[in-house]
């Protein structure tokens, strides 16, 4: 049993492919991309595997992640997701953050290119539209999400989304061209907060092509 999620590993590998699998049926994820992860123990998680193993995001099983060290060591299971540094970063840093998902959603992605966000607080419009997923986005002082640069699976990257999110006390990170990573004290939180980006995202992205 882990003392500090106070599940077991067969519950913990439940979650993270119960929640890969939804993120690939709602058409947050290709098969092949986006990765989830859940804190395992002190010093390890629980990850899903890199696209490269063929092991398909929509019909993973619970005997397919890997255990990886919150020092980036693979010690179980097939070969690790690349993008390993953002969730060792934030597990590190943050020890009530229990779970990470990062899906490549295209809505949120043509969210962030649309609209200048990153030196702007939401624009009133969308900040109406936003309105109730302020609450679920998880911030109490502003309505932001963040934005991060940098290269796939570097560590710049994992650098940048950690700096966003407690810079701009988010849960959820907006990579530019690349996806969201969304934290949770549990897997739901998580889950519940990069689908509910992406749902206004696509309510945002309609409206601007209704415009045109
Ligand atoms: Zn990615």
């Amino acid at each position: 049993m882990n003392v500090l999620v106070k599940k077991s590993e067969k519950e913990i590998r439940e979650e993270v492919v119960s929640a890969t699998i939804s993120l690939y049926s709602k058409g947050l994820n290709s098969t092949l991309s986006g990765n989830v992860s859940a804190r395992l123990s002190e010093n390890t998680m629980l990850l899903t595997p890199t696209g490269s193993t063929g092991i398909l995001k929509g019909s993973i099983r619970p005997d397919q992640l890997s255990i990886v060290t919150l020092d980036g060591e693979l010690i179980s299971g097939p070969k690790n997701s690349s993008e390993w540094r953002i969730h060792v970063k934030i597990y590190k840093e943050m020890p009530k953050i229990n779970a990470i998902v990062h899906p490549h959603p295209i809505d949120s992605i043509f969210f962030a290119m649309n609209n200048d966000i990153s030196k702007t607080p939401l624009i009133p419009e969308i900040f109406v539209e936003l309105g109730e997923a302020k609450y679920y986005l998880g911030s109490s002082k502003a309505p932001y999400v963040g934005i991060s640069k940098g290269t796939s699976g570097s560590q710049e990257l994992a650098d940048d989304v950690f700096s966003e999110i407690k810079r701009k006390e988010v849960s959820i990170v907006i990579m530019e061209g690349h996806g969201t990573v969304a934290i949770g004290t549990n897997m739901a939180e998580a889950l519940g907060r990069a689908e509910q980006l992406e749902y206004y995202a696509k309510i945002s992205n309609m409206k601007l092509a209704q415009k045109r």
